[in-house]
């Protein structure tokens, strides 16, 4: 039997580990201060204590101060092990915070005791992000427990602040400790995925929320003459925004639409009756754009288009930005860390990993923003901030064994 088909029996064999950790992990609640909790201090100390007992070559408390917090700052942990060949490291980042349950009458247990069902694991942050924790840990554990070195150097990062902008977890981290890290390196972020495990994130779009707010005159209904229908002119707007699809329309096969797309979304209320011509109706934007275009480009073209259509209609329309989040550069598809991760995939499960780009943000942008190269990668249902929110057993198992063919450099 070779040495790796050990520690991936080794592996398979963790389902009570699997539930004694989660377990532990979700008693603990790791709330941030913005979602009403005192930080991730006991949990981190438990995960401390969990790799302490695996004899790190180094590690490494990183405090973020925040005076809302307990003791005044965030607790960030950094552990590191080194391997017998000289290699780039292997880092996977997780995160210790969660979100809170929410309606507490839309769960069907408590949300902070797991309750295992079968082969779902039920709680809050089992999957967000537990999963991820657990998977990678459990990984190099069984690598260790079975008596064999560790091929590749492997760092495990569990940040904090996740949840609410990362600016006491990872890019508190980054702007402090920046040189731990190599562009070399293999960096994971197992904080999304798909079901089917075969999805490697490697770009995003560029968020761009835009609120446009059309401004008339009031007046009775039924003397529309005598004021100008800011609700007329709203919807006039929202057609003319059509040619935004139009003006951006690259398409790049990595994501999934494969456009940048312009969304109408929430419209504000305006008048509380049917007899009153409106005089104000604000509307927004939602703007998933490619990284070949810059926002900056978006928000002229919308003023423009909505300039014109001011002039058509002799009303106001002013255009500003609700929120924007411009696209870190993407993750090469050729990148080591993306070919490792499709060979470990293909090894454990058969799929073909497919490097993908997405619309939403993940903390992996704040390390291409300092030039790392990071995936996004785990198999899961995608039950993040849900009420009920589980994770299965089976797919930390396939995970945890994917993480060991990565840090090994080899496959089964
Ligand atoms: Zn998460």
């Amino acid at each position: 039997m070779s040495d790796l088909k050990t520690v991936l029996d080794h592996i398979e064999g963790s389902r009570d580990e699997i539930i004694q950790v989660q377990g532990e992990l979700t008693g603990r609640v790791a709330l941030g201060p913005d979602n009403g909790g005192s930080g991730e201090h006991e949990k981190t100390a438990y995960i401390r204590g969990l790799l302490e007992a695996l004899g790190p070559d180094r590690i490494q408390e990183i405090h973020a101060p925040d005076e809302r917090a307990d003791g005044g700052y965030r607790p960030n942990l950094i552990a590191m092990w080194k391997g017998k060949q000289e290699s780039p490291t292997v880092w996977v980042l997780s995160h210790s915070d969660v979100v809170p349950p929410g309606d507490l009458s839309l769960w069907d247990s408590d949300p902070y005791t797991v309750k295992v069902e079968g082969d779902r694991i039920v709680g809050r942050g089992v999957e967000d992000n537990q999963h991820g924790f657990v998977s990678s840990y459990l990984a190099l554990k069984c690598i260790l427990d079975s008596g064999q070195d560790l091929e590749r150097p492997v760092g495990l990062v569990v940040v904090a602040d996740e949840e609410t902008g990362s600016r006491y977890g990872l890019a508190y981290v980054l702007a402090h400790y920046r040189e731990l890290f190599s562009p070399r390196d293999l960096i994971i972020v197992p904080d999304a995925g798909n079901e089917d495990g075969a999805m490697i994130e490697v770009a995003e779009k560029s968020m761009l929320w835009l609120r446009f707010t059309v401004t008339g005159r009031q007046c009775h209904a039924s003397t529309p003459d005598k004021g100008k229908n800011s609700l007329s002119g709203a919807a006039r707007a929202i057609l003319a925004l059509e040619q935004l699809a139009d003006r951006f329309d690259l398409s790049d096969p990595l994501f999934s639409p494969p456009r940048s797309t312009f969304a109408p979304t929430k419209k504000e209320a305006n008048v509380p009756n049917i007899n009153t011509i409106p005089g104000k109706d604000v509307f927004y934007m939602d703007c998933r754009v490619l990284p070949q275009y810059p926002v900056a480009q978006i928000i002229s073209a919308s003023r423009e288009i909505a300039g014109r259509v001011a002039e058509q209609t002799g009303l106001q329309v002013d255009v500003d930005v609700a929120q924007c989040q411009e696209a870190a550069p993407p993750t090469s598809v050729e990148a080591l860390v993306v070919t490792e991760l499709a060979k470990a995939i293909k090894a454990v499960t058969g799929r073909e990993g497919r490097p993908m780009g997405i619309g939403g943000g993940t903390v992996a942008a704040f390390f291409r923003e300092h030039g790392l190269p990071a995936a996004v990668w785990s198999t899961c249902p995608d039950t993040a901030h849900q009420p009920n929110e589980f994770c299965r057993i089976s797919d930390v198992i396939t995970d945890a064994k994917i993480f060991a063919c990565v840090y090994q450099g080899r496959r089964p």
